[in-house]
């Protein structure tokens, strides 16, 4: 049956290249209408309005479900020989359109490659294949006494191999650091089936980490197959405090002071007015005010000490302490999106988008991007909390929905608000993504983003994948296109 698909493939599959991967895999490739059409999107919202709409936003050609690098190695080649492009495929939560097939081709889905090869206690290592699903790898982490640390709002429906191609950020990471701070050694499969290991050593002065390129490529350079991280005690203790402040400027604020005392919160959230009133309303005190949880974890000692200079310093800024409570509420609820689900149908489009900026323009970028939002008409929901900081600086996550006025596409109402907002982060300072990475949305971004630095990833691209085989139009392209 034919599907009216947003991004029609152009590749030249075959009956002939299809028994060739059969040859390599013989229980883990398939054709199959079902099969091709789940794999016909990740978690862009805008692809869901689409599917609920009858269109796919891509159809590959198959799906392959390697189980070692072996494998991967010997079907790039043969994409490569046919021009073929190949798409690495983790858990399909990537919320960007980075695993959409927008030219066709063979999907490498990587969950069945999701073994702990080895923990190192002393060293305090795992390495592990990239196809492990996020919360499988952190429960086996725990039951054996350790934690990653990397806890994204996406842990049960993501994978490793998507966290370091998007370069993910857990909720926990104002402590333990995003995924390429974990990051000690990669293996990949590369676009002409080359094969790279690089040594478990915690640092190294020889040359540039040539395999660094994998984190945040999306796809583009080759399949990351293993990776060693970081692991840390599972902590002994936990502290968790909660605040209100009058305004956002206040929570900013003492967060930026707990950080400059050298205290790392393992998490840190600030909700602005109107994510506050959503989030916390049965908290009497937090009405017309903005949140602050945090939450410290560790040594028992370190913790009260830590715990002692965050309440000193939010109470300086004028905090109420709120205790434990809503903390508690977060745990309990932070992993809850059911909203998309049961809004997207009713024709509310929605969307998260996150940016990085440092202190001095954080104020203006978070008050000229809610107010570049509210501008679009028929948006109804324009608001943001904070939760991840550096001392340097924070990331905003913002959310917007609402309903396109009468004569306007579900897309072109979407894109209008993600334009003003990405007009509004970069003209207030902004970096456009801080870790959902580019995928299709923010593709025509990436150029202003980047400014000369595009040439030099095209070149670098050029030279890695001349056939330009691995995941095409992404990155380097614009709209799809490369
Ligand atoms: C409900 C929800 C909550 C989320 N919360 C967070 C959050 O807290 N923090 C956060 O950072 N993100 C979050 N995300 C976004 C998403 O989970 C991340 O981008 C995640 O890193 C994607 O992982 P994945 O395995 O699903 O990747 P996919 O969606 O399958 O793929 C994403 C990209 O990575 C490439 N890729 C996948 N595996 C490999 C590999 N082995 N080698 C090379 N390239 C590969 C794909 O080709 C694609 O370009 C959330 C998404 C949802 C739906």
């Amino acid at each position: 049956m034919p599907y009216d698909v947003v991004y029609k493939g152009d590749s030249r599959f075959s009956k002939k290249i299809m028994e060739e991967l059969l040859s390599i895999v013989p229980d883990g490739v398939s054709d199959k209408e079902s099969d091709k059409i789940v794999y016909s999107r990740d978690y862009w919202p805008i692809g869901s309005r689409w599917f609920l709409d009858g269109k796919l936003a891509g159809m590959p050609d198959c799906i392959v479900w390697p189980e070692n690098v072996e494998q991967i190695a010997e079907i790039i080649k043969i994409a490569n020989r046919e021009n073929i492009p190949v798409i690495p495929y983790g858990g399909g939560s990537g919320v960007v359109g980075a695993a959409i097939p927008v030219r066709g081709g063979i999907i490498i889905d990587m969950k069945k490659m999701d073994r702990i090869l080895e923990i190192d206690d002393e060293s305090l290592m795992v390495t592990v294949q990239t196809g492990i699903n996020g919360m499988v790898l952190e429960r086996e982490l725990n039951r054996r006494g350790y934690t990653l640390g990397h806890i994204p709002q996406s842990l049960y429906c993501s994978c490793l191999g998507g966290w370091l191609a998007c370069k993910a950020a857990g909720q926990f990471s104002t402590k333990y650091g995003k995924i390429e701070d974990m990051v000690i050694a990669l293996q990949a499969a590369l676009a002409d089936g080359t094969i790279i290991k690089s040594k478990d050593i915690p640092r190294s002065s020889t040359g540039p980490e040539v395999e660094r390129l994998l984190l945040g490529s999306e796809g583009i350079f080759g399949i990351i197959t293993e990776a060693t991280l970081k692991i840390w005690p599972y902590p002994e203790e936990r502290a968790m405090l909660s605040f209100v402040f009058d305004d956002i400027s206040n929570a900013l604020q003492a967060v930026r002071l707990i950080l400059r005392k050298n205290v790392y919160p393992a998490v840190a959230r600030i909700y602005d007015e109107n994510e506050t009133l959503r989030h916390f309303y049965e908290v009497r005190e937090a009405k017309k005010k903005c949140m602050l949880i945090l939450l410290m974890e560790g040594d028992k000692e370190l913790v009260e000490l830590e715990k002692k200079i965050a309440t000193e310093t939010c109470k300086k800024e004028g905090g109420i302490e709120c205790g434990e409570e809503p903390v508690i509420h977060w745990l309990n609820t932070r992993f809850n999106v059911k909203e998309a689900s049961e809004f997207l149908p009713k024709g509310f489009i929605f969307d998260t988008v996150e940016m990085a900026v440092k202190w001095k323009d954080a104020l203006n970028l978070y008050r000229n991007v809610i107010d570049a939002m509210r501008k679009v008409e028929g948006i109804v929901v324009a608001s943001a909390h904070a939760s991840h900081f550096y001392p340097q600086g924070v990331c905003f996550y913002f959310t917007f929905g609402g309903i396109p006025p009468k004569n306007v596409e579900p897309y072109e109402f979407y894109k209008k608000v993600w334009d003003e907002m990405m007009n509004a982060c970069l003209n207030n300072g902004g970096s456009i993504s801080h870790h959902h990475g580019i995928g299709l949305i923010r593709a025509e971004w990436l150029k202003k983003e980047m400014g000369e630095r595009i040439k030099m990833l095209r070149k670098i691209k050029a030279a890695i994948d001349s056939n330009n085989i691995m995941n095409p139009g992404k990155l380097v392209g614009e709209n799809g296109e490369n």
